[in-house]
């Protein structure tokens, strides 16, 4: 790492350091002093030396002069953003992960919170998914791949750089083995279970390994149980739940790719006479199957996002109360509500708020359990809460 690289300054505006030195990393454009540093003298990307408006350093990172998010603290020490910068932050990662993991199959790096704004890194045995989200991560991308390579010895590295955020960043979209050779699907492994991911044309970085330690608290609920995975992507809660002992599990899910998915890792762990995927909106599915009274002893609601900005708040908090209320009605009468929401802007609270609205006008009676959040291998980072972002709650529904 060097140190004091020759980067050019970008100067705050008077007391606006103040939330970097209590451990943010984002500069908004508004807190610029562009008399000084005129954002339209940089390009997206371009590294930076943050100063105070007095001239002390804050530390380096990198600019984007078309977005909200203006700068991104990337070293408080100053070092430059090289390849030797990228080894040590992975190799703090790798340490932690090692410790909660026996086997790589986890996310190694979650941006912000590992010191790598921009920057998801995940691992599939032998196999690398790296997503770069900024203009100054994609910058970087020589660096990191040469430092995952260096740090991990990967025998494919793929960029998936296909994110929504990278438009807003002005960045093209771009998936593409840069090291070693993929062919076919991927694997997660999770508590035993196999699961077979394209990482190519699979959602997001391929798999959902923020969910795998509330996964993992499916034992006790699952033994023998009747079991119904919505928003089921590729399977993760239904097949570990159908290895924790269900008797039977249907799960759901709109996309048909997802559903094939889903059977080739049924076939793939040799849960053919236990599990069933059904390609079906989720809403639809739920209310044919209270017209029809089947019921079952757990219901898991998984579903994407529905309130992706602030602004769609108020519609997004219903569609989860419309959705809690629908799995409360296909529950048996001592039933397992598994609910979870991976929206920021949706509070644990309003989730929880909705689901015993949603238990009063039904008449039932709901009792909280097990609360749930991102596994750990998903660090929060506690001066940003944007990195808290997924919440739930285990909850037992029985007769009021
Ligand atoms: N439960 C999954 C992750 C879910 S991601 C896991 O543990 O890995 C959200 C999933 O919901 C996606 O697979 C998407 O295809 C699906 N989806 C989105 N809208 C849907 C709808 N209206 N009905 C059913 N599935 C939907």
């Amino acid at each position: 790492m060097s140190n004091s690289p020759d980067y050019p300054a970008l100067v705050l505006r008077r007391g606006e350091e103040r939330r970097l030195r209590a451990g943010h990393l984002w500069v908004f454009s508004n807190e610029v002093d562009v008399a000084r540093t005129p954002l339209t003298g940089f390009q997206p990307g371009d590294p930076v030396t943050i100063l105070e408006a007095g001239g002390k350093p804050v530390g380096t990172g990198y600019v984007n002069p078309s977005t909200l998010i203006a700068a991104r603290l990337v070293d408080r020490a100053g070092h430059a953003l090289d390849r030797s910068l990228v080894v040590h932050r992975l190799k703090v990662a790798l340490s932690l992960r090692e410790r909660l993991f026996a086997e790589p199959y986890y996310r190694l790096v979650f941006g912000e919170s590992d010191g790598l704004p921009g920057l998801t890194v995940e691992r599939f045995g032998d196999v690398v998914v790296a997503q770069a989200t900024t203009a100054g991560m994609d910058r970087l991308r020589d660096e990191v791949t040469e430092a995952i390579v260096k740090v991990l010895a990967p025998s494919a590295l793929l960029w998936k750089n296909d994110s929504g955020a990278r438009a807003i960043e002005g960045l093209a979209d771009s998936v593409e083995v840069v090291h070693g050779t993929l062919d076919g699907p991927a694997i997660a492994r999770e508590g035993g279970v196999d699961f077979l991911c394209d990482l190519r044309e699979g959602q997001k970085t391929g798999w959902f390994y923020d969910q795998r330690g509330n996964r993992d608290r499916l034992a006790p609920y699952a033994r023998g149980a009747k079991v119904l995975d919505v928003f089921s992507y590729l399977g993760g809660w239904g097949l570990r739940a159908a290895a924790f002992g269900a008797s039977a599990v249907e799960c759901v899910d709109a996309s048909a790719r997802a559903v094939a998915g889903i059977n080739a890792n049924i076939d793939r762990n040799g849960m053919r006479d236990r599990v069933q995927a059904h390609a079906a909106d989720a809403f639809e599915f739920l209310k044919a199957a209270r017209a029809e009274r089947r019921k079952w002893d757990v219901v898991i609601l998984d579903p994407p996002a529905f309130v992706k900005r602030k602004k769609d708040f108020k519609e997004g908090s219903l569609a989860y109360r419309r959705l809690n209320e629908l799995g409360m009605q296909v529950l048996e009468r001592d039933g397992i509500l598994i609910t979870c929401s991976c929206s920021h802007h949706m509070p644990r609270e309003a989730l929880i708020d909705g689901l015993q609205a949603g238990a009063r006008h039904l008449d039932r009676q709901v009792q909280l359990l097990e609360p749930l959040s991102q596994a750990a291998d998903h660090p929060v980072h506690p001066a940003i809460p944007e990195t808290d972002y997924l919440k739930g709650v285990i909850a037992r529904v029985i007769p009021a």
